[in-house]
Order: structure tokens, then sequence, then C-alpha cells
């Protein structure tokens, strides 16, 4: 059984740490700092086992190294060149082991080219997705396109509705702002927005959400929905009707709010 916890890094970088209490061995996911995963392994008294990344970005690769030449560890991630280190380029239908946990490997490009995302299919499914599915909001659309964001975004909002989603920022009540601004009468929105609220005065991660609260909540796995298409065209931003048009309205808007 894995525990999971975020190590905050940078302003609002979540660095996930997964261990097994009784072997104290640990995996983290996108370590962009190695510092605050070397101050927390030591504390805790955990070997770091692996490391898993989503996507080339530096906030989520820079502590690479630094880890490698510590520990040694197995490194996973996307099949691309520019990450260095890696011990197993992976892409998707392949399967990888953390500490007895298997995740699948999910394409889910759009971010980033390379974005991949592990999903484990068990009785308590987790998703750990980068900047891909952000809590109420996803990633912006540096190298791919609106049709592919869109495509990988669908892909996660498929998964099972109980599905933990675990992602790497803490931008949530950035987000459910912006998604209020595009549905101000959804109720569950602004129970949650409360919620949020509440637990970032507490100074608590927002993370991890699940999916059923993305679909009910986060614009940007509601671009089907006939509520989120009527407050667009109720505010005169309606510029298409198929979904992959309506998220391209609103990841525009939300790229300028
Ligand atoms: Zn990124």
């Amino acid at each position: 059984m894995l525990t999971i916890q975020p190590i905050p890094a940078f302003d609002d970088n979540y660095i996930w740490l997964l261990f097994e209490p009784r072997s104290r061995q640990a995996f983290v996911v996108d370590p962009g700092d190695a510092a605050p995963v070397l101050a927390t392994l030591q504390d805790m008294q955990l070997e770091l086992a692996g490391i898993l990344i989503t996507h080339h970005h530096f906030d989520h690769t820079g502590g690479l190294e630094q880890l490698r030449q510590r520990f040694d560890p197995t490194i996973f991630g996307p099949r691309n060149p520019a990450i260095a280190g890696l011990t197993r380029q992976l892409e998707s239908g392949d399967e990888v082991e953390v500490l007895g946990v298997r995740f699948q490997v999910l394409e889910v490009p759009g971010h980033t080219l390379d974005h991949i995302a592990y999903f484990h299919d068990g009785e308590q499914p987790l998703l750990f997705c980068g900047d891909t599915l952000f809590a109420g909001g996803c990633g912006r659309v540096f190298e791919g396109t609106p049709p592919m964001m869109h495509a990988s975004l669908q892909a996660l909002a498929d998964l099972p509705a109980i599905t933990r989603v675990y992602c790497a920022h803490e931008y949530t009540l950035a987000n459910l702002a912006f998604a209020q601004a595009v549905e101000p009468d959804n109720e569950q929105l602004a129970r949650r927005v409360a919620e949020a609220r509440t637990t970032r005065e507490r100074n608590e991660p927002t993370v991890p959400s699940d999916i059923a609260l993305e679909l009910a909540t986060n614009p940007f796995l509601r671009c089907g929905e006939p509520d989120l298409l009527a407050c667009l065209r109720a505010q005169g931003r309606l510029q298409g009707e198929s979904a992959v048009d309506v998220f391209a309205t609103v990841r525009g808007w939300k790229d300028n709010f």
C-alpha cells in the first residue's frame, strides 16, 4: 500500500512523494528541485528507489541529476532525448511498477508534445498528470494544438470518477475564479470555491481532487456540456459548438484572464 504526500517546491509546485511505510522505499514524481526532496527523504528516513517524470519542463526535471547521483534510482519518463538520465523511456500502453503498484502510461500531449500521465487502475484509482489536468483547470497549450490537448483531457475525463487526481501545481483558487467567470451559476463550483478557500487559509493543499469533481466544476472537462455552452452563448463568447471549438475558446479566454 502506497502512502502519498506532496513536497512543496518553488512557488506553487508539488513534487509527489510515494512511499511504502514498511520498506521505507520511496518514489517521487517530477522532482523539479532536489533540495526539498532530499530534506524530506532525510526527515522521513526514506530511500529513493525511483522517479516518475511527466514532461521535460525544468520545474519537473531540474532535480534529476542530483537525485540520480545520490541514490541511483530507477527513472521513468517520456520518450524525449532532452530529458537526460532516464532508465526507461515510456509510451502509451507501457506499464511501470512503483513499489509493487502497477501504473499504466497514457500519452497526453498538448501542454508539451512529450507529456505522459501515470494511471493506477485499482480499488482506489490514482492519476499523476503533471501539467495536463489541474484542479479546476488545465495546463497551457505550449507545444501542441487545442484539438490535441482536448483529446488528452478527454482521455483523462474518461477515467473512473473516483480516480484521485494528483497534479503538479497549486493553481486551484485562480483556476476556480476563472471557472466561475465561465459558469457563474454552477452551484457545485461555488461550493468547491468555498472549500478551496478554507483549505488555502489553513495553508493546506487543495489537491488531490478527483475526476467526478473535475467533471462537475472544471470548464476544460465540460466543453460538451449544454450548461457551459449556454454560459458562453450568453456572454457572446461562443465561437463554434463542437467540443474542440469550445475548448479552444475557453483556453484562449483563460490565457488572457
Ligand atoms: Zn509544464
